[in-house]
């Protein structure tokens, strides 16, 4: 089968054959129906090099992943060929306490998991090929009826990321409340569809490009700013000088990061999702008081239900530009260049 596979460290990703996988004991073949280009794909590519993480090239680039239970190997039940299924992205342990609540995101015990703070796509072979071999049962999630395949595959990160983000910050998010999304491309433009279908916080959406501002608004948001130096007083302006009850970060560099704070309400929480690599200098008179700063990454499995949940019921949309397994490259171009709406979803069938 073909397979676009990342075969070195700073390097473009190649369409190459390699064998069909075959499920071992506990584990399923899925044919893929969709897999996601994700902007950190584009980090594997450029940026990364040597040691930096336990794990390296070469492996068939997609953590995205759904499609369609292929194949099912001994002692794995529960699960039918032919069922449409999600495939939860970050591959634990499943025993540490973190992957037993279903946060194999934050699995402790990563030495034990099938490839240590990976999965597929990230240091073993992911979704961009005709099949995906998943090394346990319990990373499938069965899709709701109605859900396509190739809509259901940005749901697993580009979904499930601003999900897992926004619903740890429901408590502050009361009718009344406001929230900022910076940065509105593959996965800010599901945080503001997420942040309408489960708050009654109004959504200000803010990015750099014009129609990632359009999108945003046709999915919902109820003001779009441009991001620039004047942000942060323009959410002021618009929350009666109060600021900003919750701030997402999408993007991650200096200049958002730094109107993140700025745009805050005391008592706010600040979210980092985007890896930029942006530092944010905090200290006691650098931003509002009892305003909480954090990271996320990724989500958890039950999470992942929710998020298909919503999109089976028309409350989640993704906005999906489907490319062949052949013109991967001209995905991740566009991404890069920022043509693209939305999310790419590479389609290897
Ligand atoms: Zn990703
Ligand atoms: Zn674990």
């Amino acid at each position: 089968m073909r397979a676009l596979r990342l075969l070195e460290w700073k390097s473009d990703p190649e369409p190459v054959e390699v064998a069909e996988p075959e499920p071992g004991p506990g584990q399923v073949v899925v044919k893929v129906g969709g897999a996601g280009a994700c902007h950190s794909d584009l980090h594997l590519m450029r940026d990364l090099d040597g040691d930096t993480l336990p794990w390296g090239p070469p492996f068939t680039l997609g953590h995205e992943n759904a499609g369609w239970v292929h194949a099912v190997g001994d002692g794995v039940r529960g699960v039918e060929v032919g069922e449409p299924v999600a495939v939860y992205g970050p591959w634990g342990c499943g025993v540490c306490v973190r992957c037993q609540a279903g946060a194999e995101n934050y699995c402790e015990n990563p030495a034990e998991a099938p490839v240590p703070g990976g999965g597929g796509g990230l240091g073993l072979d992911g979704g961009m090929a005709e099949y995906l071999l998943v090394p346990s049962g319990r990373f499938l999630v069965p899709l709701p009826d109605g859900l396509d395949p190739v809509d259901a595959a940005p749901l697993t990160d580009a979904g499930l990321t601003p999900y897992h983000a926004v619903r740890r910050s429901w408590a502050k998010l009361p009718p009344g409340a406001a929230a900022v999304v910076i940065g509105t491309g593959g996965l800010g433009h599901l945080a503001v569809q997420i942040l309408k279908a489960t708050t009654a916080a109004r959504v200000i959406a803010v990015d750099t490009r014009e129609e990632a501002r359009e999108l945003a608004v046709s999915h919902g948001a109820d003001l779009a700013l441009p991001s620039d130096g004047t942000t942060a007083g323009a959410v002021r302006d618009a929350t009666g000088g109060r600021g900003a009850d919750v701030v997402l970060d999408f993007v991650g560099v200096d200049a958002t990061l730094a109107t993140a704070a700025a745009a805050a309400r005391t008592l706010g929480d600040v979210t980092i999702v985007g890896i930029g690599g942006g530092t944010l200098p905090v200290s006691f008179f650098s931003v509002p008081y009892e305003v909480s700063i954090q990271t996320t990454y990724w989500g958890s499995r039950p999470e992942l239900a929710e998020v298909l949940d919503l999109a089976a019921r028309g409350l989640l949309r993704p906005q999906v530009t489907r490319y062949p397994l052949e013109r991967a490259a001209d995905a991740y171009r566009d991404m890069e260049a920022g043509r693209l709406e939305g999310r790419a979803v590479i389609v290897p069938g």
